[in-house]
């Protein structure tokens, strides 16, 4: 193994090594601060071909995340200066664990990745404070592949409170067990 410059995680690695390969020139142009592309490309200015390291597999998307971020906290405990500038994987630290995901990270899941990470879910309306859980299982199974939690919030948000029927006051609370 040689010296870590980045840590991620993917469901599909061939096109992951791809695309940074082929977008890595572009992508850095268009950054000021430093990033995995801007590593990538000086990199090749050197005549160096960064290489790939499957450091450990994950079945669903949550623990994927949980492993990836331990795995760059890893890293800059032993003294890497890693390229990653993302929220918990732009220090070092002790490991994370379920109960120290981000938000952020499960509003991007699909429903089915959800519901495989047991996501739970549920509907606040910030005028008159009541919540909803939102059992997922029970959403249509056409679309738990095609949308993701922040897509379900966002029309949730434009429809009227059922208890208070006032509009645009609805939010997507998002947490893990
Ligand atoms: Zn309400």
């Amino acid at each position: 193994m040689g010296t870590p410059i980045y840590v991620g995680q993917t469901n599909d690695l061939p096109e992951r090594i791809l695309s940074r390969f082929v977008k890595c020139e572009k992508e850095a142009a268009g950054k000021r601060t430093d990033g995995i592309e801007r590593r990538i490309a000086s990199l090749l200015h050197s005549g160096f071909v960064a290489s790939y390291q499957v450091l450990d597999y994950q079945l669903t998307h949550l623990t994927s995340l949980i492993s990836e971020t331990n795995w760059a906290r890893k890293c800059w405990n032993s003294g890497y200066h890693l390229a990653n500038r993302a929220e918990l994987q732009n220090a070092g630290g002790p490991p994370i664990g379920r109960g120290d995901v981000l938000r952020s990270w499960m509003l991007k899941f699909s429903l089915t990745e959800a519901i495989a990470d047991d996501v739970r879910i549920s509907i606040a309306c910030e005028a008159c404070s009541a919540a909803l859980p939102i059992p997922l299982t029970k959403i249509s199974e056409l679309e738990k592949p095609a949308i993701t939690i922040s897509e379900l919030g966002r029309v949730w948000r434009s429809e009227e409170c059922t208890f208070c029927t006032i509009v645009g006051k609805r939010r997507v609370r998002v947490w893990v067990e």
